[in-house]
């Protein structure tokens, strides 16, 4: 499986001054799990139009789909292929 590269710009940290004990008690998200959030991302290379390369460092595609199918109707649509390789996923089954 392959991995994806980081590359998220650090920025300094600053104190939250808006929240209030509420909000944090009850916070909006959850934590959850590979089987109920499935991810699957589309790491072909561009080869094509569809989106300027961002860096030498990051040369595909990498969209985020929920699904096995949906990844390969975003191929078929966006790349021209019906390629399975070069999905990125912590989900084993399709
Ligand atoms: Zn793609």
């Amino acid at each position: 499986m392959a991995s994806l590269p980081s590359l998220l710009p650090s920025k300094p940290a600053l104190q939250d001054t808006t929240s209030t004990a509420d909000e944090i008690k009850t916070p909006l998200g959850k934590a959850t799990t590979p089987e109920s959030t499935p991810i699957f991302i589309c790491a072909l290379e561009h080869t094509s139009s569809l989106r300027p390369v961002v860096s030498d460092a990051l040369p595909g595609c990498y969209r985020l789909l929920p699904s096995f199918k949906a990844v390969m109707a975003h191929r078929k649509k966006d790349h021209q292929t019906d390629d399975e390789s070069q999905i990125i996923t912590w989900n084993s089954d399709r």
